[in-house]
């Protein structure tokens, strides 16, 4: 059975112009950028024409951005990196519960170095309040990071008024920026934000590169040491063929990005309702008003989330579960929790997302295959009292684990 690849938060395949530009980077032109000879200086121009492409979606200078291994590592100096330069300041940092792991994971690592670390809550729609963001500005607040987009809702966070909070406070600001890369537009010129996490393969670029954008004159400590590559910011030879890729996805994005995000919104809007005709019961989690156009995260009611992934596979439709295996939390979404979504429906949640190669074909095998697997998990379903949670298998959470 031809596979429905529903799980383009998790990752994107390869846009065809993509793969096209990369293979002659694994082959003939395999030169290291740091040579002085024509094969190094031809991956040298390859690797500033690719910065040029990614500056250019999101409005930034080419010498603002550094490449990277991807989305973990940008956030993981964005913060680190941040931090240290700004030790003398202070050591207090500002985030959102619902952050990526690689952004709270990071915030653990200072608190137990010593740092403090506040995270603000969200309400029921999974947004954040800007009155509790003032409210937690300490004297000793040097970093604010608030990420663009959700990757588990969608929920698109108020991305201009944090800035605005920041710049008045003089608090530098970080976006993880993952998700909304190449889904809605980012302008750096118009929103003041100093650092802006970015990963290629969410945006049809291979696995394994990413970028930070860090505005001029925003002084980071290096996260990598050994050599002086990236402005002496970023250690380590170039991923000349990632870094091609991601030039190349930015580049075929530009042009096309508000087209491909009123096709993707449809398309949702199409898939949500499809389902709610067919389970009238759904649940979607996450703001709708203020939401990537590509993302629907739902609870079906009675239905364990996991089984439902199971099923769905059996049907070949990729999807994932809302809840990624995290340590401690017993395999619930933390950003599901974060928004206090009862138990019952923690557990019952699935998430749906499209991408550039999603078809209007596919949303419609979809909805041909997804109410039947539905329907055959409800028959078997527990009565709606029993709590789920009882119920939870960490060995199947953690093949089921997604790791975006
Ligand atoms: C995928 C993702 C990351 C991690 O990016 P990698 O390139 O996979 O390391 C970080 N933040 C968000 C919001 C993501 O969705």
């Amino acid at each position: 059975m031809d596979c429905l690849y529903f799980d383009n938060n998790a990752t994107t395949p390869l846009l065809p112009q993509v793969r096209d530009a990369i293979w002659p980077y694994f082959a003939e032109h395999f030169g290291n950028p740091a040579s002085l000879h024509q094969p190094g200086r031809r991956a040298r121009t390859a690797i500033e024409t690719a910065r040029a492409q990614v500056a250019a979606l999101i409005g930034a200078e080419p010498e603002e951005i550094i490449f990277t291994a991807g989305g973990t590592e940008s956030d993981n100096f964005a913060l680190l990196g941040s931090l240290e330069t700004l030790r003398p300041q202070g050591r207090h940092l500002i985030t959102t519960s619902v952050e990526h792991l690689a952004v709270l994971d990071s915030c653990r690592y200072h608190e137990r170095h010593g740092g403090s670390v506040s995270y603000l809550p969200v309400d029921a729609s999974g947004q954040i309040d800007l009155a509790e963001l003032e409210a937690a500005i300490r004297p000793d607040t040097v970093l604010i990071s608030v990420m663009w987009a959700n990757n588990e809702t969608g929920v698109l966070f108020p991305i201009d008024a944090v800035a605005a909070v920041a710049r008045r406070h003089g608090i530098r600001f970080h976006s993880d920026a993952v998700q909304a890369l190449g889904k809605v537009p980012i302008d750096v010129r118009r929103t003041p934000v100093d650092l802006l996490s970015l990963s290629g393969h969410k945006i049809g670029a291979p696995k394994g590169i990413g970028a930070l954008f860090v505005r001029r004159g925003t002084a980071i400590c290096p996260y990598l040491h050994g050599g002086h590559q990236e402005g002496g910011l970023r250690a380590g030879t170039h991923h000349v063929a990632g870094i091609v890729g991601m030039g190349t996805a930015c580049d075929w994005i530009r042009p096309r990005l508000c087209q491909e995000n009123e096709r993707q919104r449809a398309l949702l809007r199409q898939l949500e309702d499809g389902i709610r005709a067919a389970v009238p019961e759904v649940v979607r989690n996450g703001d709708p008003h203020s939401c990537l156009p590509n993302t629907l995260n739902l609870s079906f009611p009675q239905i364990e989330g996991e089984g439902l992934l199971l099923g769905l596979d059996l049907v070949g439709i990729a999807a994932s579960s809302g809840s990624a295996c995290t340590s401690g939390s017993a395999g619930a979404s933390h950003v599901l929790s974060a928004m206090g979504v009862p138990g019952a429906r923690l557990h019952s949640s699935v998430r749906l997302s499209l991408g550039y190669q999603t078809s209007e074909a596919e949303v419609a095998a979809l909805l041909q295959r997804l109410p039947a697997v539905v329907g055959r998990l409800q028959s078997l379903s527990l009565p709606a009292d029993v709590d789920l949670s009882l119920f939870d298998c960490p060995v199947i959470e953690c093949l089921l684990a997604d790791h975006d």
